[in-house]
C-alpha cells in the first residue's frame, strides 16, 4: 500500500489539513515484476543460442573447419539454433501483438472437422518417421464455431506439436473433438507421453515456463507456445486447460463458442 499526503494551505493560512491518498500497489507491483522477469528471460534466451552459434564458429575456426565431417556437423547445430531464434522472435512478435490487441482477428463460422483434418495431414509425416499414431475422433455432429480458421490452426499446431514432441518413439497422439453439455466445442490433444509433475501444471501457461529447459530447447522448443495459445483461446471467449500424470501422458483441452451462440 502506497500513501501521499499532500497538505492543504490556503493563502496567507498556515496548513489547514492535509488530504491522505492510498495506493494500492501490490497488483502494479506485480505487473512490474513480471515486465521485469519477461526483460530477462527474453535476453536470457536470445543469449544462449548466440553463445552457442559463436562457440562453434570459433572452433571452426581453430581447426575444425579442416575436417568436413565435423564442420558439417557444426555447421548444422549453428543453422539449428539460428532457426530456433527466428522461430522465437516470431513468437515474441506474436505475442507482443496479441497483447497489444493488435493482432486482428478474423472470425467466421467454421467446419471444425475440416480445420482437424488439415491439422491432422500436417503431422502425418513427422509422426511416421516417429512410429506415433495420430488419430481424430469427432463424437456426434458438431455444430459450426465462431473462430479466426488461422488463429485456430496455429493453436491446434502449438498443441499437436508440443504431444509429438515430448512422446517418446511408438507412442500415440489422439486428438478428440465434442459438444458439452452448455454448447461449447471441445477440443483436446491428448498424448502417451513423458507428462508434467503435478506441481508444475499450474505454472505451464506462464511465459517461459518449462518443466526442463534443457530438453525443450533441444527439441527446439521457444517456451512460448502454450502461452500463446492461451492467448488466442481467450481472445475467442474459449478457455483452456491442462491435465497431466507425469510419465504417463498428458492432455490439454481448449473450448470454442458454437456458432448457434451467438
Ligand atoms: P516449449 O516450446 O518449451 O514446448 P510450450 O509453451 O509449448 O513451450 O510448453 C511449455 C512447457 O510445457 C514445455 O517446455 C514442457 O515442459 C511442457 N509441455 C507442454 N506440452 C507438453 C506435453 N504434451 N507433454 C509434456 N510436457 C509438455
Amino acid at each position: 500500500l502506497k500513501i501521499n499526503f499532500t497538505p492543504i494551505k490556503l493563502k496567507g493560512d498556515g496548513l489547514i489539513g492535509m488530504v491522505a491518498v492510498l495506493e494500492d500497489v501490490t497488483e502494479q507491483e506485480k505487473l512490474d515484476r513480471q515486465r521485469k522477469d519477461f526483460v530477462a528471460n527474453v535476453s536470457h534466451e536470445l543469449r544462449t543460442p548466440l553463445t552457442t552459434i559463436k562457440s562453434y564458429i570459433e572452433a571452426l575456426e581453430d581447426g575444425a573447419v579442416e575436417e568436413p565431417e565435423l564442420a558439417t556437423r557444426f555447421l548444422k547445430v549453428a543453422r539449428q539454433e539460428a532457426d530456433r531464434m527466428t522461430r522465437l522472435i516470431q513468437d515474441l512478435l506474436q505475442l507482443s501483438r496479441l497483447d497489444a490487441q493488435k493482432s486482428k482477428f478474423y472470425k467466421k463460422p467454421l467446419v471444425l472437422t475440416e480445420i482437424l483434418e488439415e491439422t491432422m495431414d500436417r503431422f502425418r509425416f513427422q509422426c511416421q518417421q516417429k512410429q506415433i499414431s495420430l488419430t481424430l475422433y469427432v463424437h456426434g455432429s458438431l455444430p459450426r464455431v465462431y473462430a479466426d480458421p488461422d488463429k485456430l490452426m496455429q493453436v491446434l499446431d502449438n498443441l499437436v506439436s508440443n504431444a509429438i514432441k515430448y512422446t517418446p518413439e511408438g507412442g500415440s497422439v489422439a486428438v478428440v473433438a465434442k459438444r458439452k453439455p452448455d454448447g461449447m466445442v471441445e477440443v483436446g490433444v491428448a498424448d502417451t507421453g513423458i507428462g508434467i509433475p503435478k506441481q508444475d501444471l499450474g505454472r505451464i501457461f506462464e511465459r517461459f515456463y518449462r518443466v526442463d529447459k534443457a530438453r525443450s530447447r533441444s527439441l527446439g522448443g521457444t517456451g512460448l507456445g502454450l502461452a500463446i495459445a492461451q492467448e488466442i483461446v481467450h481472445a475467442h471467449e474459449g478457455e483452456i486447460a491442462i491435465d497431466s500424470v507425469y510419465q504417463k501422458g498428458t492432455v490439454v483441452t481448449f473450448t470454442l463458442p458454437p456458432v448457434s451462440r451467438r
